[in-house]
């Protein structure tokens, strides 16, 4: 039986694992199951899965939680040192699906105990990349990708040499707002934001892929992952969603990773790897899809794009300063206090003032700092709405 823990269980990732892990029961035994606000659904888990402990984020959560888990010798805990002591528990697999930089530290905990950790969060490379890969090599703790590009490219690179890789493309949807008129978008709504041509996901990263600061934040995750030379990633707009990624190699020779969009196929490498086995996904009939369309990328429809460049070449912290401005840009839009345009603009500002602070975007990189710019990343976002709205 293989131990296996589950970050963000009651997410989309994280239900999505459940599924997966519940079709063989006798293969698991589950050691932790964390989640937010929706104690009810986390309680129903612990107790299908039989988990050792249940963690919720937030404090406020851990009487209903209790309650909801009473009688059946299953653990409670709250709180980001509950989350960060559950991550530390014996565990041969993790699944990493908490929402935003908040992955960060229980995965950090989890490589420090030698799991495999299966990285849906690409937040934690995107904030802490070089911590999080040294963390790894240093506890002899294996990191997997979940993101379906990162996948993609992981499984075309089976049996490869990476310098016979030329370049990796990794694919998007392009968003709800791909064939919008430009001028449209400054008013375009959080409803409008939250449905995804192909992809069921959650809410914050279906609006990150509508103003593709989800791509952005993919095309770090990939420099980092594969340590990869950011000129040699490409991105291309493909708006079946069939095609997850490409790697090209010194011979011109291209391959591909093509499946129908449904996560328990990244989800399943992850779990079974190095094997594949059975998995409960669609099967593509090609003829039937007729056609696979690429194109550009269009800059002006998305800035998130250059800023993730810029951001790469800037290095140090900036990836931390980044993700977090962007994760605070999105709660204003969410809370509709600012536009769908204003998170780009609201980022720039942010990454900007940094540069101007000196200093800090350099500091050495350590999970202490990490969250120190993080919080003051999202500190200046809040300064600049609150500004314009005054
Ligand atoms: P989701 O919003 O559906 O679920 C997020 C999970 O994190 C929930 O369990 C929630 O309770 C928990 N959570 C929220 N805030 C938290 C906090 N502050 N501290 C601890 N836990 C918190 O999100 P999702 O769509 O499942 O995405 C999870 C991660 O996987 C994200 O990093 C996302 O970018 C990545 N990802 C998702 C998909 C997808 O198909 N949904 C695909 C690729 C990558
Ligand atoms: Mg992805």
């Amino acid at each position: 039986m293989r131990k296996v823990s589950i970050f963000g269980a009651t997410g989309s990732i994280g239900q999505n694992t459940i599924d997966l892990i519940a079709r063989a029961p006798e293969d698991y035994k589950v050691v932790a199951v964390t989640g937010g606000a929706n104690v009810r659904q986390l309680a129903q888990d612990a107790r299908r899965l039989g988990a050792e402990v249940a963690v919720t984020a937030f404090d406020q959560h851990l009487d209903d939680l209790r309650d909801a888990l009473s009688g059946t010798g299953i653990e409670a805990a709250a709180g980001s040192t509950a989350l960060i002591e559950a991550a530390a528990r014996p565990a041969d697999w993790v699944m990493s699906a908490i929402v935003g930089s908040a992955g960060l530290a229980p995965g950090l905990e989890a490589l420090k105990q030698g799991a495999t950790l299966a990285l849906a969060n690409k937040e934690t490379l995107v904030c802490a990349g070089p911590l999080v890969l040294e963390t790894a090599e240093r506890h002899g703790a294996r990191l997997l990708p979940v993101d379906s590009e990162h996948s993609a490219v992981f499984q075309a690179l089976v049996g490869e040499d990476m310098d016979a890789v030329e370049r990796i493309i990794i694919t998007a949807s392009g968003g709800a707002f791909r064939d919008w008129p430009v001028e449209k978008l400054a008013g375009a709504t959080v409803e409008q934001a939250s449905s995804h041509p192909n992809w069921n996901m959650g809410q914050r990263i279906t609006i990150d892929s509508a103003s593709m600061f989800n791509k952005a934040l993919e095309v770090i995750e990939t420099k980092e992952f594969f340590g990869i030379n950011p000129d040699r990633i490409e991105v291309v707009v493909h708006p079946e969603s069939i095609v997850h990624a490409l790697v090209g190699f010194r011979d011109g020779a291209m391959m591909a990773h093509l499946g129908a969009p449904d996560m328990r196929h990244a989800i399943g490498y992850a779990l079974h790897w190095p094997e594949r086995r059975d998995l409960p996904v669609p099967r593509l009939d090609l003829a039937k899809l007729g056609q696979l369309r690429f194109r550009d990328p269009d800059p002006a429809r998305y800035p998130a794009l250059r800023l993730a460049r810029e951001v790469m070449q800037r290095g140090g912290l900036s990836g931390a300063i980044f993700n977090a401005a962007k994760e605070r840009a999105l709660d204003h839009f969410i809370g509709q206090r600012i536009g769908f345009l204003d998170m780009t603009d609201a980022v720039a500002a942010v990454l900007d003032r940094f540069d101007d602070a000196g200093g800090l975007i350099d500091a050495p990189l350590t999970l202490d700092n990490v969250l120190k710019t993080d919080h003051l990343a999202r500190q200046w976002v809040d300064d600049a709405v609150l500004r314009r709205a005054g």
